[in-house]
């Protein structure tokens, strides 16, 4: 265990990725894994955990250790039925989850294996253990995050077992308004344990695509997941704080610090009851189209907000705020951190990742003088002039897209010459990556911005080479108009209503219904009250705003027809213009 000190604060580390620790004063103690699910829950712990150690297996008797094992099967399954029920009501998308726990629990050559090595003489333990461990380890080694995932989750199945074998079972009663420390818990615990009471819980392993923590995610019962010393570090009975917001577990927390988290959880409980009926509610008109909010993402406290708002995903992660904000080029492991963080914060919905948009107005950390900044190196043009920052981010990217939901957008396309060299920096990066044994994803949706006019004329052979799209109307009216966006004395000419911009966008929209794939207007104009019906009636799937507009905009849609905003376009672009087809 390494450990420094700064400020009266010792950290220390106990080599582990996912876990810091931070001892203050005394006995508070701070420790962090994985977010896995938002919300501050502050109460006692509750521990349910199953001890390892299995009985000697000279002292096995076979029918016993059968019946102890049918015993806890039976339990099982009969916690898992409770879960089930619970489940069709609430959360129907577990259902089928239980039911192949339920199959996988009564599948009969695992009940043969176990009885033939009972009979030899083990004991149950062992013999679960004998079992499940090669399949689990196998399952978690693998180089993808379903079956990683899946790992985790017979990891659980497995502790569960061991638990009941040992008779422990939780005590529903006890659980009400307490935090539930676990070495793992399924999707059935953690439904029970909602409908118990629970406030929050924290787990030792655990995966954040995992069934449990989407549940989790879905009950808003804040989680923190992944801390492998949990059940060391806490004792039943503990005052704990978990932060589900960062990960954060507070063990033991003094008074100053429990009255901090409690202002937080109060004041965004306080907004989330007054959202909550509300970020429930699909976007979707009164006849029936509906739309994916996402949020553009401009910084690490855009997240908790988006996450409150009930934002479907990120749909624009500008980047370049990270080389701008530190001041240099981050590094690759800076860089792959920070989206890996994103992607997991907000599985399974996408994260939209998009390559550095440095120039134009966006040019501080190397400055190089350009007499017309707006049409010079930016975006991919500068990457493509730069490969080895390019490189780098391709690898944060790449690797980072081990979680499925991450998406790459490439800003300020304007030939398909500029596409072709991105996919082919990619394959050279993840071939690299391949040689190096790093571990990345295989699946990378490619998105492609559309924010210059020549971009959006030539969509035809774009789209393509696009799996989706993304209208940055900001630099589309910005280049349509050939007025600079910054410019203060051309406010006025800076119009993003203006119908050359919206035929553009239509046209878009039209060549990629053809191709089959999705789009996103992903510009300013989504926060704007007066665009929304014209937005609706533009036929997008996806709406890409920042945080604060989310909740207005949904509440627009939902009062808005489909059917008459694109009546309303339609007869708002062709108002004294020659024929337009849309
Ligand atoms: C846009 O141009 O509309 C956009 C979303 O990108 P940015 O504002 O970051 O240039
Ligand atoms: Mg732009």
């Amino acid at each position: 265990m390494e450990s420094s000190s700064s400020a009266g604060v010792r950290f220390s580390s106990q080599g582990k990725s996912a876990e810091r620790s931070i001892l203050r004063g005394n006995s508070e103690r701070w420790v962090r894994a994985i977010a896995a699910s938002p919300g501050i829950a502050i109460g006692a712990a509750v521990i349910l955990s199953p001890q390892k150690g299995t009985p000697a297996a000279q002292e096995a008797e076979p029918l016993d250790e059968w019946q102890r094992y049918q015993m806890a099967v039976e339990a099982l399954r009969a916690e898992w039925g409770q879960a089930r029920e619970i489940a069709a009501a609430e959360a129907p998308a577990v259902v089928p989850i239980i039911d192949s726990y339920l199959r996988m629990l009564t599948e009969a050559t695992l009940k043969e294996r176990i009885w033939k090595a009972v009979a030899a003489g083990s004991t149950v333990e062992r013999v679960l253990q004998q079992v499940f461990e090669p399949i689990i380890g196998r399952l978690r080694r693998s180089s993808s995050v379903s079956f990683q995932e899946r790992g985790v989750e017979l990891e659980q199945v497995f502790h569960r077992l061991l638990s009941l074998l040992q008779q422990q079972r939780l005590d529903y009663s006890r659980v009400a308004g307490a935090i539930v420390v676990a070495t793992a818990l399924t999707p059935s615990d953690v439904l029970l344990l909602h409908r118990a009471g629970a406030q929050g819980f924290v787990t030792a392993v655990g995966g954040i695509t995992s069934h449990t923590t989407i549940l989790a995610r879905s009950l808003q019962m804040p989680a923190v997941i992944g801390l492998r010393g949990a059940i060391g570090a806490i004792a039943e009975g503990d005052p704990l704080v978990v932060d589900g917001y960062t990960g954060v577990v507070v063990i033991h927390p003094d008074g100053e610090t429990c009255r901090r988290y409690e202002r937080h959880r109060d004041s965004t409980e306080w907004r989330r009851r007054i959202l909550v009926r509300f970020t429930k509610l699909p976007a979707e008109t009164t006849d029936g189209r509906r739309f994916r909010l996402m949020v553009n993402l401009t910084s690490m406290q855009d997240v908790e907000e988006a996450l409150l708002v009930g934002a479907e995903g990120i749909g624009l992660v500008r980047t370049e705020l990270l080389p701008l904000q530190l001041g240099r080029l981050p590094t690759e492991e800076e860089q792959f951190h920070w989206y890996r963080q994103i992607a997991e914060r907000f599985y399974p919905q996408p994260v939209t990742i998009r390559l550095f948009d440095l120039g134009g107005d966006k040019y501080s950390y190397e400055f190089v003088p350009e007499r017309n900044p707006a049409l010079g190196m930016r975006g991919i043009r500068f990457l493509l002039a730069r490969r080895e920052i390019l490189r780098t981010q391709l690898r944060a990217l790449l690797r980072a897209a081990v979680m499925p939901n991450v998406r790459l957008l490439v800003p300020m396309v304007s030939t398909e010459q500029e596409v072709f060299a991105v996919r082919h920096e990619l394959e050279v990066v993840r071939q690299c990556l391949a040689g190096e044994g790093i571990l990345y994803g295989e699946r990378l949706p490619f998105g492609i911005m559309v924010e210059t006019p020549a971009a959006a004329l030539i969509m035809e052979r774009l789209a393509p080479l696009a799996d989706f799209l993304s209208i940055g109307s900001n630099d589309l009216t910005q280049y349509t108009l050939a007025v600079d966006r910054t410019h203060e004395m051309l406010a006025e000419l800076y119009d993003p209503f203006h119908p050359a911009v919206w035929r553009l966008m239509v046209h878009v929209v039209e060549v990629a219904r053809r191709h089959g794939i999705p789009v996103c207007v992903c510009g300013e104009i989504t926060a704007h009250a007066q665009a929304t019906e014209l937005l609706v009636g533009l036929g997008v799937e996806e709406l890409s705003t920042m945080p604060a507009a989310i909740v207005p905009l949904k509440h627009r849609i939902r009062r808005l027809s489909f059917r008459e905003a694109r009546r309303i376009l339609l007869s708002t672009l062709n108002t004294g213009q020659e024929g337009l087809t849309i």
